[in-house]
C-alpha cells in the first residue's frame, strides 16, 4: 500500500510539503497541517438531515480544494491518509449513527484509475475506515464509465447516463451487505453522483446511510 510505505520511509526521510514545498518529514507541513484543520466545518454533520444525507468535512475551497488537487491531479497520493483521518476524527466525534456501516467509496473507471494509478477514494475511504474501524468493500460499486463530457447533455440525459455509468459490484452481486452503506468520495459537488450510485443500490434491496465527503462544494457546478 503506497500510502503506508510512504508514511514509514517518511521515518526517515524528508520530502517537500505539496502545499508550501518546504521539507516535512509528515505528508504535510506542521504549519499547512495547522492551517487545514482550522478549515474544517465547524459542524461537518450539518448536511446530514438533507436528501441525500451528506457528512462534510470542508468547503471545497481555498487550501483544500489546493490538497484535493495535488492528491488528484499532481500525484500525491500520500495526502489521503490525513484527510480520511480527519473525516474518520470528524466522523466519531458527531456520533451520527450507532449502527456500524460498510464503507463504499466511489469507483473510478478502470482505465483512468490505471492512468492515475490510483482511485483517491478508496484512499480516503481506507484511512476513514482505518481510523474508525468500519470494513470497507472496494468493489461494492463498479464504473462501466466516465462522466466528464456531460455538459453538453440536458439535466434528464446527465441523469440517464450517470445511472448507465455505475454497476452494482461483484462484492454486493455475491452478497448483500449485513449493515447500510456508507459511500465516500473526495468531493461533494451537485450529488447527482451519490443520487445515482444509491438509485443502483436501492434497486438490489441494499440500504444506503448517506455519504462521508473531504469537501462540498458551495456551488452548484457540473460534476
Ligand atoms: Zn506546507
Amino acid at each position: 500500500m503506497i500510502s503506508s510505505v510512504r508514511s514509514l520511509l517518511s521515518l526517515f526521510l524528508q520530502s517537500a510539503c505539496p502545499l508550501c514545498q518546504r521539507s516535512t518529514p509528515t505528508e504535510f507541513c506542521p504549519n499547512c497541517t495547522r492551517q487545514l484543520q482550522q478549515s474544517q466545518l465547524p459542524n461537518p454533520a450539518q448536511f446530514w438531515q438533507e436528501q441525500p444525507a451528506v457528512f462534510a468535512w470542508g468547503w471545497y475551497a481555498g487550501n483544500v480544494r489546493q490538497a484535493i488537487r495535488q492528491l488528484k491531479y499532481e500525484h500525491q497520493p500520500q495526502i489521503a491518509r490525513p484527510l480520511g483521518q480527519w473525516l474518520a476524527q470528524a466522523w466519531l466525534e458527531a456520533n451520527l449513527d450507532r449502527v456500524p456501516v460498510i464503507v463504499v467509496p466511489i469507483p473510478m473507471h478502470g482505465e483512468k484509475q490505471r492512468q492515475r494509478g490510483y482511485n483517491q477514494a478508496e484512499l480516503i475511504a481506507q484511512s476513514f475506515c482505518q481510523f474508525t474501524g468500519h470494513s470497507m468493500r472496494v468493489d461494492g460499486l463498479e464504473r462501466l464509465r466516465s462522466t466528464e463530457a456531460q455538459f453538453n447533455l440536458s439535466a434528464a440525459q446527465r441523469k440517464q447516463n450517470l445511472l448507465q455509468a455505475f454497476k452494482i459490484g461483484k462484492a454486493f452481486q455475491k452478497e448483500k451487505p449485513k449493515y447500510p452503506v456508507l459511500l465516500v468520495d473526495d468531493i461533494y459537488t451537485t450529488g447527482a453522483t451519490i443520487q445515482a450510485t444509491t438509485q443502483i443500490l436501492h434497486q438490489h434491496g441494499i440500504r444506503v446511510r448517506g455519504v462521508a465527503t473531504v469537501a462540498k462544494a458551495r456551488l452548484w457546478k457540473d460534476e
